[in-house]
């Protein structure tokens, strides 16, 4: 629901953007370059400071759980090894196993996420 310029260097703030753009891709106001959604795609570093905001919820997580990956993508791969070591209960819900299975996953729950979340959750 975010925008933001392609230009690192580009003064133009992320803002909210709800319209659609068809298939010409939107150019930013100040410098030209293309416009895109302000999320981390693959091949991309988060931005410091979500880094940080990970990391620091991470010393504190009690509960981890993760939803629909493949549990290979970094830097969220290592996510789960850092919640275990907090001492945090560690929960994989997925449509397929993990291959090769993490052991820091404590519980692997496979099947749709709406089917298995609702019923977790209660028990929690
Ligand atoms: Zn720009």
């Amino acid at each position: 629901m975010t925008t933001r310029c392609s230009d690192p260097n580009c003064a133009l703030t992320p803002f909210r953007d709800v319209d659609g753009h068809g298939r010409e891709v939107p150019r930013c106001p100040h410098c030209a370059a293309g416009l895109r959604p302000d999320v981390v795609l693959f091949g991309e570093a988060l931005p410091a400071l979500a880094s940080w905001t990970v990391k620091r919820a991470l010393r504190d997580c009690d509960l981890f759980m993760a939803v629909g990956t493949s549990g290979r993508v970094s830097p969220a791969d290592s996510y789960v090894r850092s919640a275990e070591y907090a001492g945090a209960r560690t929960i994989l819900v997925n449509l397929e196993p993990m291959d090769p299975p993490n052991p820091a996953f404590q519980e692997q729950h496979i099947g749709p996420a709406e089917d298995i979340l609702p019923q977790l959750l209660a028990r929690l």
